[in-house]
């Protein structure tokens, strides 16, 4: 028909982390034209969320960055330069820190929404290349505490899941998480479950996902540490303990039995203020249904204690034997689409391929591979996120380059960021549109192509390769991320340790080689093509041509890296859907998973008499992606989802405040002040108020605390109080 495409070409989302596959249209240009969601790709089964839908909408807006922008020093405005002088000074500049102040004076912000050869080629360059020694990236506002709990757990950062756990459990146990909303497609596999599934929601708001579920346990905000303490103690004493598999696969849990007796049914109730009834139905639920799988994401990871909440998790799968059989598992749903990528390739907290900075024979290792001296690879993975702040406010950081990240809008206690501005000699944002909030701060704003711009590899939450294709062309001299870390490399004159590095399917396939061995190893995926052909391959698919036994070669003695020592036999399991530790065995060097725990402690800023009111901040609609740069350019996605800010107030808190729906209310907390439109709802618990964390003001009144063993920002806690106006 007319109005057929000449072509469809498979590409995945990059939005969030679910990674679904969509159908490309295109015209006989080879040009997108539609899109429409892929029914043949694993993951998404022909279903799309409404970004998706729209997800080529942003690449048409008309505030594209199309030419690079140089802050001129007489109009202090940015104004459009050719890449020449953008390089020009970016090297200048940076070279001119780095000389005056110490190689670790320029600092990078990094991100998880580029393709994985990007990350790996903008951390190698920057720590390898450029001599930086900090470098970070925004998944240390959403996944750092996953990575920190499963390596300290497991052995490596790895969630053992796939999709058709959501399908297959007969208890989904969701923590801190709302997928009616963040993971729409993971949601609607949930309803896919023929089981008759227990659905539970630990949530303090009554979310969407609480409104559809079996069971909604509205604990106190931050006292999940001890409700799942709790549970530990009560399934102890049932005697609903898998003591075969423990005896067998884990260690430490005798002293995690001892430490969980004094969170006893009362100190829960207490803590929690949960009826003991909903407490028992819980345990209930946990001991008796043969399949029990916990998820969780964002108020868990977003917590002050949320590496050991998430290990309680981790505990509760573990003392329970709900790990590597089909419908179980303790298991992070990521938030980005490429949060993994960043993980494992981002040569941030990790070096690249999940390896360890600290340890010679890991740095050894990969400059092998690179071919490049391991004199370059730093000693140690370098200050995160709120230490870069720190360290700039500080003055010894001087100058930023921030990548596909809205820093001034997204990071806690944002207003910090915009003073901390002016003490950087020069900051440059690299990035699809220069309107962002944190553009508008830059030096220099380098213009970067989008999803849909360029060719590369995203890996999803279930550990999912997906291909990224590109069917559209960046407009202007936008250039993809790829072509800019490969221009920077020749301006700063490390180009030749980047030869080998000649395209992203050229870094796919040394990224192939770092992976080898290790848990995240796709050495056996041939190239781009078979990942396409077989719609994603979820990690580990190992060469097998080189394991006669079909053995890892980790597990050899010639390779004694950490991390390295799984086996696993692909006779008993399918490469189109493959979960983690079906086995037994994890990524320890014993091969033994960890109970790790910790006296839960006060939330840092609680309310009080000034502030008598918890700010809670979150994902308000499916429509609407963070910070909005991309999905504010769509006009459905305008129209799905609301356009003002708005503030979740209990019924009774609004009639004792003498506010009703519609109205204008101020929310102040000890950082700043925002003005919202009032959502009287009882979503909310009284005494709590809920602002969706897509428009900047909101997160002026986050209360700047982190979690101490993954360094990720507690978002979902801050004391405020609220005046009608
Ligand atoms: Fe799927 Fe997430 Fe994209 Fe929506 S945003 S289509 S759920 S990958």
């Amino acid at each position: 028909s007319r109005l057929a495409p000449a072509a469809t070409i498979t590409s995945v989302c990059g939005f969030c982390s679910t990674g679904c596959g969509l159908k490309i249209h295109l015209n006989d240009r080879g040009e997108a034209i539609n899109l429409t969601a892929d029914p043949g790709y694993p993951v998404n089964l022909g279903m799309a969320c409404p970004k998706g839908w729209e997800a080529l909408t942003p690449l048409v807006a008309t505030d594209r960055a199309t030419t690079p922008l140089l802050r001129d020093d007489a109009s202090g405005r940015l104004v459009p330069v050719s890449w020449s002088v953008a390089l020009a000074a970016f090297v200048q500049r940076f070279r001119s820190i780095q000389e005056r102040s110490g190689k670790a004076a320029v600092a990078v912000l990094s991100t998880g929404q580029i393709v994985t050869e990007e990350m790996a080629l903008l951390g190698a360059l920057a720590k390898f290349g450029m001599g930086v020694r900090h470098l970070d990236s925004n998944t240390r506002q959403c996944m750092a505490t996953s990575h920190v709990a499963y390596k300290q757990a497991f052995g490596f950062d790895a969630p053992p899941f796939t999709y058709a756990d959501l399908e297959e459990s007969d208890a989904l146990i969701f923590i801190g998480a709302n997928p009616c909303i963040a993971h729409p497609i993971l949601w609607q596999r949930v309803t896919m479950n023929r089981r008759n599934p227990d659905i539970v929601v630990i949530d303090p708001r009554r979310t969407e996902t609480a409104e559809a579920a079996t069971l909604h346990v509205p604990l106190r905000p931050k006292s999940d540490l001890v409700l799942l303490y709790g549970l530990a103690r009560r399934l102890i004493e049932r005697g609903a303990v898998d003591q075969a598999f423990g005896a067998a696969h884990t260690s430490g849990f005798e002293a995690f039995a001892e430490f969980v007796a004094e969170f006893t049914v009362d100190r829960v109730v207490r803590d929690t203020g949960l009826p003991r009834e909903m407490l028992e139905r819980l345990v209930e639920v946990i001991a008796t249904r043969e399949r029990v799988s916990f998820w969780w994401t964002m108020g868990v990871n977003q917590s002050h204690e949320a590496t050991r909440t998430a290990q309680a998790i981790i505990n509760l799968a573990l003392m329970t034997g709900n790990i590597g059989r089909p419908g179980t598992g303790a298991n992070s749903i990521t938030g980005q689409c490429n949060a993994m990528g960043s993980r494992l390739f981002g040569n941030a907290t990790s070096l690249l391929g999940g390896y360890d900075f600290a340890r010679r024979e890991h740095r050894a290792h990969v400059a092998r591979v690179l071919q490049i001296d391991p004199a370059v690879i730093p000693e140690a993975p370098g200050l995160a996120y709120d230490q870069i702040l720190d360290a700039i406010e500080r003055g010894e950081i001087r100058g930023l380059w921030i990548v596909a990240t809205n820093t001034a809008h997204s990071w806690i206690g944002s207003q910090r960021f915009a003073a901390l501005r002016e003490r950087l000699e020069f900051l440059v944002v690299q990035d699809m549109y220069a309107t962002t909030e944190t553009a508008q701060l830059a030096d220099l704003v380098l213009p970067a192509a989008g999803w849909g711009e360029k060719d590369g590899v995203i890996i999803n939450s279930e550990r999912r390769l997906g291909l990224v294709r590109k069917v559209a062309r960046a407009p202007g001299e936008a250039l993809s991320d790829f072509a800019i870390l490969k221009l920077i490399a020749e301006g700063w004159g490390c180009g030749e340790m980047f030869r080998r590095w000649s395209s992203p399917a050229a870094v796919f396939q040394i990224l192939k080689e770092v992976s080898r061995g290790q848990p995240c190893d796709f050495s056996g995926v041939r190239d781009y093509w078979q990942i396409e052909e077989e719609g994603g391959i979820q990690w580990p698919r190992p060469d097998m041509r080189e394991m006669p036994n079909g053995e890892c070669r980790g597990s050899t003695e010639e390779d004694t890296l950490e991390g390295s020592h799984s086996t696993f036999d692909d006779r008993h399991s399918s490469f189109h859907e493959r979960r983690l530790f079906e086995d037994g065995k994890f990524f320890t060097q014993d091969g033994r998973a960890r109970f790790f725990f910790e006296a839960p402690r006060p939330m840092p800023e609680p309310p009080d008499p000034e502030y008598p009111f918890l700010l809670m901040t979150g994902r308000g609609s499916s429509a609407q992606w963070h910070t909005g740069t991309r999905t504010n350019k769509s006009a459905v996605l305008r129209k799905l989802a609301p356009q003002q800010l708005y503030a979740e107030i209990n019924p009774a808190d609004a009639a004792r405040l003498g506010v009703v729906s519609g109205g204008i209310v101020r929310v102040i907390s000890r950082r700043g002040s925002c003005e919202a439109l009032a959502f009287v709802t009882a979503t909310v618990q009284r005494g709590h108020v809920f602002l969706p964390m897509h428009f900047a003001p909101a997160n002026r009144l986050t209360f700047p605390s982190f979690d101490p063993h993954s360094r990720q920002p507690s978002y979902k806690a801050a004391a405020v109080r609220i005046e009608p106006r």
